[in-house]
């Protein structure tokens, strides 16, 4: 079962275009250091400190973000593990460069803390193709069936669901609940909820039809011409990338399983299908292995390169730096909301606390 938000398409191109608007007018900084990075990198360590602030930074920012998140005692990492290194921080402000849901959720976790962005602007495609309103009468439509939720979603949507999973986590939560003979609507990723009915068996399931914008662009016959040039290497994919894609990988993963993979596989080459950040980290914990990312169209990205989310592209050193300085671009999530939100994101910390 899917619904098909018909303007989706148009929405995405809207919203493209205000990404690539939006880049034009805020002043980027390249990823080759260079004087003027140099000086922004050491303002924001100096601001860093002098706020009790600390930064958090997804695996699909810039390299030049990354590192920063690093060499100042904070994290690079997946939004399931931004949201616990937020928990256990003692900094008083939390500053998230990744998309609006990671501030949000940030923001639910630790609404006694300030969260601040580098931009305020950058979202995500699967976040805006799941309407709350659209959603809730959906659910409330099918009001027999546990509403399983990613992460990549407004905090609207968390608070009207029963859990909020992460790709890490969200096989493992379903199987579970599939095994309590639980009906499942999921959303919004499709790809990815049908990657998991598949794995579980989960019979029951509704899937909403979102899209990763940036995963979607994977192709799938250029894929195997790649893996017929590389016989030797092997296919990491992101469980956001479509089926037929999946189907032809050899490690079916989060953005955390598929460095894990790459550091331990025995392959000395691997084709990655999913956004080309991730190599920052992947190329530091595994330096003598080969990296290929796997073929796109280049229709989802921006003209900077292929599979790089452009919303993920928004952050720069140069918004970083303003937010600090002027405590802008703060994340804000209504009280009665964080509460209502923070259910099912604490069911999803419990149960990988139970697992442990
Ligand atoms: S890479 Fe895809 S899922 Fe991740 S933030 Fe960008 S649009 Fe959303």
């Amino acid at each position: 079962m899917a619904l098909l938000n018909k303007n989706t398409e148009s929405e995405f191109a809207a919203e493209r275009a205000f990404v690539k608007d939006y880049l034009d007018r805020v002043p980027q900084t390249c990823s080759q250091p260079d004087a003027k990075s140099k000086e922004y990198r050491d303002k924001i360590k100096k601001l860093l400190v002098e706020r009790n602030a600390v930064l958090v930074a997804h695996y699909y920012t810039s390299p030049e973000l990354q590192s920063l998140a690093e060499e100042t005692g904070g994290m690079v990492a997946d939004s399931l593990e931004m949201a616990r290194f937020g928990t256990q921080s003692s900094a008083g402000t939390i500053v998230v460069a990744g998309v609006k849901f990671m501030g949000e959720t940030a923001k639910i976790l630790n609404p006694e803390k300030t969260i601040l962005m580098p931009t305020l602007e950058a979202t995500c495609s699967l976040d805006l193709g799941c309407p709350v309103d659209t959603f809730a009468q959906f659910c409330d439509e099918n009001s027999d069936h546990e509403v399983v939720v990613y992460a990549n979603t407004s905090a609207e949507v968390k608070a009207r669901s029963d859990w909020v999973v992460t790709s890490a986590i969200a096989l493992d939560v379903v199987d579970f609940l599939t095994s309590q003979g639980k009906a499942i609507i999921w959303a919004p990723d499709k790809h990815l909820g049908n990657y998991i009915q598949k794995q579980t068996g989960a019979e029951d399931m509704l899937i909403w039809d979102g899209a990763c914008i940036v995963h979607e662009e994977f192709k799938t016959r250029a894929l195997d011409d790649m893996r017929h040039l590389h016989p030797n290497a092997a296919v990491l994919a992101h469980p956001e990338s479509p089926m037929a894609v999946l189907e032809q990988a050899d490690m079916v993963g989060s953005t955390t399983q598929i460095i894990k993979a790459a550091c331990e596989r025995p392959e000395k080459m691997f084709i990655v299908a999913t956004d080309a950040g991730i190599f920052y980290k992947m190329q530091q914990m595994a330096p003598d292995k080969e990296l290929i990312l796997a073929p796109t169209a280049g229709e989802g990205a921006t003209c900077r390169s292929c599979a790089n989310c452009p919303w993920m592209g928004m952050n720069s050193l140069a918004n970083l730096y303003d937010s600090l300085l002027n405590s802008s671009h703060e994340v804000l999530v209504d009280a009665e909301l964080c509460e209502k939100a923070m259910l099912p994101l604490q069911r999803m910390l419990d149960f990988r606390k139970n697992q442990a």
